[in-house]
């Protein structure tokens, strides 16, 4: 496993920059820099879990920590008509970057969920 920092670790360290959306002790939430869709926001926990795939049951509380977040964003921004979330895993999933995130997309009617 390489050692290199992540691109999402490296905006939780403040190394490059993003624009936050929300942020507490244990997760930050910034806005995707390619949006497919008028509001694509990712949900990242800090702590460096690679992938959904690789979560241990040591992580529930985390993981819960996550999902109570999506309708805090969801009433905040004012998604009545729906949004749709994406946990992408290993390679077939198409996964970029390995450090967990929850892809948030909201703002217009969403497509197939496969491409
Ligand atoms: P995929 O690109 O197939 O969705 P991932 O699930 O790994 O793969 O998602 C990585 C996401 O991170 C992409 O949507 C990409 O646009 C986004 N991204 C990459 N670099 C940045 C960045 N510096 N700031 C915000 N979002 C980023």
């Amino acid at each position: 496993m390489s050692d290199e920092k992540t691109i999402f670790q490296k905006i939780i360290d403040r190394e490059i920059p993003a624009t936050i959306e929300y942020e507490d002790e244990l997760c930050i939430v910034i806005h995707d820099i390619q949006p497919q869709a008028p509001t694509h926001l990712l949900l990242i926990p800090k702590k460096p879990i690679p992938r959904i795939g690789e979560a241990t049951p040591e992580d529930k509380e985390l993981l819960g920590h996550l999902m109570t977040i999506i309708p805090q964003l969801a009433a905040k921004l004012g998604w009545t008509e729906g949004f749709r979330t994406v946990l992408n895993s290993g390679p077939h999933s198409g996964e970029i970057v390995p450090h967990l995130h929850i892809h948030l997309l909201a703002g217009k009617p969403l497509g197939p969920i496969c491409g």
